[in-house]
């Protein structure tokens, strides 16, 4: 049988909840026992099962579901881009700290992506810098930060050490906290790709995939609705001279310059995104162990994911 992989799965290193436990003061840490739900600064709670939190439960599903290769992310839940920004560099560096650990101690098993302060971008430039130094394969990173999208300029320094230094970012959506979506839990089922299509579109359209030509930017559940909604992209690139005019190629050019992971949760949809941007830009991932995950991963082709991961 065939290497499976997984570029979209989470994990909780025990020095991480360790902090949780120590930091209750700066971030409100919500625990519900009969549930088993964990609610980190009163949002987005999840359902800690142990393989989050657990390396031996982790690897033993791993194994289990024949998953040769795992590239770690920090939960979107610690991303913490909300908060003092000292605190989130400060647990950035502890979580990319206990990821490197593990990656080095299961080179073949695991490797990991790093979380960085986003919300003090020339920061999260150092660190990701450190990260990668030590081993870490890029970053994990949010949509946006408190209204800001990542064209904003306060993230060029942040883009310009990405792209200097090759690396993957992965852009992990957060919950969308459009009111209108609280019911029916919307916020997750569609605002999660939503977040995700808005922060995909603005950087396509933003040209920034011209201007930091190495960073490779891997989106979160096949890439929300843009590939959906490429066409109406392209038709507003070939009426709307300003949609054009900040572009040196059409947009579905554009959309195969990113990589896509496999978590659409349905053959058919998969099926189009690979018609759309080819075999070469979709990797095989799970979102293991949330809720709402496939596991085992879908997988698709093995060039192109150990090409990605720069394995053998
Ligand atoms: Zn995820």
């Amino acid at each position: 049988m065939e290497k499976r992989f997984d570029v979209h799965t989470h994990f909780i290193p025990p020095e991480v909840m360790q902090w949780l436990r120590e930091e209750q003061t700066h971030i409100p840490v919500h625990w519900d026992d009969a549930e088993k739900m964990l609610t980190i600064n009163h949002q987005w709670g999840f359902r800690l099962k142990e393989e989050f939190i657990d390396l031996h439960a982790y690897l033993e599903a791993q194994r289990r579901a024949d998953v040769f290769h795992s590239l770690l992310s920090p939960i979107p839940q610690l991303f913490l881009y909300n908060v003092e920004a000292a605190v989130t560099n400060e647990l950035a560096r502890l979580y990319n700290d206990a990821l490197c650990r593990l990656a080095s101690n299961h080179p073949d098993r695991l490797s990991a992506l790093a979380t960085v302060p986003l919300n003090h971008p020339e920061q999260a430039a150092l660190e990701l810098r450190r990260a990668m130094k030590n081993g870490l394969k890029g970053a994990i990173i949010g949509p946006s930060v408190e209204q800001k999208l990542l064209t904003d300029d306060s993230f060029i320094p942040f883009w310009e050490e990405a792209d200097a230094l090759d690396a993957i970012l992965f852009i992990h959506p957060l919950l969308c906290d459009d009111p209108r979506l609280k019911g029916r839990r919307m916020t997750n089922l569609i605002g999660v790709p939503w977040e995700t299509t808005v922060c995909a579109a603005d950087l396509l359209l933003g040209g920034w995939l011209d201007r930091y030509p190495h960073v490779r930017i891997l989106l979160a559940h096949g890439g929300g609705f843009l590939p959906y909604q490429i066409g109406r992209l392209q038709k507003g690139y070939d009426v709307w001279h300003p949609v054009a005019s900040s572009l040196q190629a059409p947009p579905l050019d554009y959309l195969r310059r990113f990589w896509f992971d496999t978590v659409v949760w349905d053959h058919r949809v998969l099926q189009l995104l690979l018609d759309l941007v080819g075999q070469d830009r979709v990797l095989p991932g799970s979102d293991f162990p949330f809720d709402l995950s496939q596991w085992p991963p879908v997988q698709s082709s093995l060039e192109a994911v150990q090409a990605f991961l720069g394995l053998p």
